[in-house]
């Protein structure tokens, strides 16, 4: 049991990695990018899953990387002031708690280089499995003892192993994309929200106010094809032709970013997060959707205690790292939903979920 598939190379898959490699194991990580993917919003990192940073040895490696908000304010649609905030923001919340905001990709990008000795094929998927066989759409076919899909809210491991995403998915009605460009609000460690009847988003400055990163969402359920981002950024610019402030000025630098992301707000849930020798992590088994604030955290912790129980006893690891996450993972995809009915803004019981789950020592 000591050689391992992970399929993502985002949060969840480098996290696994280098706890594994920490453990022995031979780690083999297919990603479909050509790379580390650049992009995606500002993520949080809190309560269990700081401390996972924190036993990795990397806890002021993170900080350092923090976005250091000073506040956000929401604006009308000509840009007039509604509200203004110095303790919170919309995006990580309370700034005074121990809490770390940072960049998905550079929480990417630092996981990415913790592990050593991890094989990466990028550019390429898997395209079956059977058993421990698996085939690869580039690479040679390979056995492995285990294959863990943290391949995200569309996972492919999981299509391939546990059947149609539309059996696990449930859409929340809300839809978003983020994508990076020049800071030319001119915002200083600062983010500013706009919200329409049906669309709104913010832009926040990022990388020490050299850039921004804006945020453009629109309310329903809308078909698309997540793999053709041309047709994402033509919907948004769709959705967002007769949006006042700042938007037509965001919809020109849309077109140009190099990390345009688009997703609809979704959570998946599964009976079981294992199949055989398959496993999943993060969204790919239990995707709590932005509205969570905690999608990253649970991948971090996932990655934590699978690859603790892997290292303990392979017979009972599928079955352990489900009774000691899933108490924890519900309370937070419950959450999503309660905060989704709240406007958004964190429930009184934020805290206590996010800190309910404690960290086995392995
Ligand atoms: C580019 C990007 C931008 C994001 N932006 C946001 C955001 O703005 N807001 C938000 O809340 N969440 C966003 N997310 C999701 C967020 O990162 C996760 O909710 C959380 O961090 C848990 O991470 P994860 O590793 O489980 O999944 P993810 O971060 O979704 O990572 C999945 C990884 O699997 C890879 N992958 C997908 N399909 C295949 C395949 N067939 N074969 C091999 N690899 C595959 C993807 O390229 C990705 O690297 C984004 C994810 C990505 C990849």
């Amino acid at each position: 049991m000591k050689n391992v598939l992970i399929s993502g190379a985002s949060i969840g898959g480098p996290a696994l990695a280098y706890w594994l490699r920490r453990n022995g194991f031979s780690v083999t990580v297919v990603e479909r990018s050509r790379g580390m993917r650049p992009g995606g919003q500002a993520i949080d990192v809190r309560g269990p899953a700081l401390e996972v940073i924190e036993r990795m040895g990397l806890g002021d490696q993170l900080r350092s990387f923090s976005t250091n908000m000073r506040g956000m304010n929401v604006v009308d649609a000509d840009g007039n002031e509604l509200f203004r905030s110095t303790t919170h923001t919309l995006s990580g919340g309370d700034l005074s708690s121990p809490d770390v905001e940072l960049l998905r990709d550079d929480l990417a990008r630092m996981l990415f280089d913790a592990a050593d000795g991890v094989e990466y094929l990028f550019d390429d998927t898997i395209t079956s499995i059977d058993g421990t066989r698996v085939t690869f759409e580039k690479a040679a076919p390979r056995d492995f003892d285990v294959i863990v899909g943290a391949d995200g809210l569309h996972s492919n491991v999981r299509r391939l192993v546990f059947g149609p995403e539309s059996e696990f998915i449930t859409h929340l009605g809300m839809n978003l994309a983020v994508f990076t460009a020049p800071n030319f609000l001119g915002l200083d460690h600062w983010q500013t929200f706009q919200q329409g009847e049906v669309v709104g988003g913010g832009i926040m400055s990022a990388r020490s106010n050299a850039e921004c990163r804006v945020y453009m969402g629109f309310n329903g359920v809308t078909d698309f094809d997540h793999r053709d981002v041309d047709a994402q950024r033509t919907l948004i610019a769709e959705k967002f032709a007769d949006a006042g402030w700042a938007w037509p000025t965001a919809l020109k630098h849309m077109w140009e970013a190099p990390d345009f992301h688009f997703d609809s707000m979704s959570q998946i849930r599964m009976d079981s997060w294992s199949r055989g020798n398959v496993v999943l992590l993060g969204d790919a088994g239990y995707c709590g959707s932005p509205l969570s604030g905690q999608g990253t955290s649970m991948a971090l912790v996932g990655a934590y205690v699978l690859a603790g129980e892997l290292a303990k006893d392979p017979s009972t690891a599928f079955q352990r790292y489900e009774e000691i996450l899933r108490p924890y993972v519900i309370a937070n995809q419950d959450m999503a939903l309660k905060n989704q009915a709240n406007g958004g803004a964190p429930t009184e019981e934020f805290t206590d979920v996010v800190n309910s789950l404690t960290l086995p020592a392995y």
